[in-house]
């Protein structure tokens, strides 16, 4: 019985320990709030993106039509993200930019969840979700398509001069 309660022991430990590795993983961004905090701060369709990295239905977001000059920020915390002048029509549904506003703005991650190896795109500012980067963007340019979800960001146009 005391071998027993022993090995309970251990795995109890072990599972303690990893639980800790975890958490260390989990990067800090600047902006970090619980998660009772955004869901009060957040539409329902943002906090499903944003925070649990959903993924909007295709030709949904107002965003793709737009052509106007302006920025692209993050819809949780004002982060720029994109510019209209580097968006392109991918025909995917999605808003998609060749670039972000600075490579530093957003930050990558290796997401398989969807069965084949694909970059998570996040927010640098909140670690917010927003969408994912493939290599099959505009040749003549970056070769990259940023596909972000338009609910997880909101258009500034550019003053009027
Ligand atoms: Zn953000």
């Amino acid at each position: 019985m005391k071998r027993i309660l022993t090995v309970i022991f251990s795995l109890l430990l072990l599972s303690c320990n990893s639980n800790a590795q975890d958490s260390k993983k989990q990067k800090q961004y600047p902006v970090s709030k619980t998660e009772t905090e955004w869901k009060a701060e957040l539409s329902a369709a943002e906090y499903q993106v944003l925070r649990k990295k959903g993924t909007e239905r295709a030709f949904s977001s107002k965003l793709n039509a737009v052509d106007q000059p302006g920025t692209f920020v993050c819809a949780a915390c004002g982060n720029e993200l994109y510019k209209t002048k580097h968006k392109f029509e991918s025909g995917t549904g999605w808003p998609s930019f060749d670039r972000p506003v600075k490579e530093a703005n957003v930050d990558y991650r290796p997401d398989r969840t969807g069965g084949f190896p694909a970059t998570e795109v996040l927010c640098a500012q909140c670690g917010g979700h927003l969408g994912h980067v493939f290599n099959d963007g505009p040749q003549h340019t970056t070769g990259k398509r940023h596909c972000i979800n338009g609910v997880a960001m909101n258009f500034v146009p550019e003053a009027k001069q």
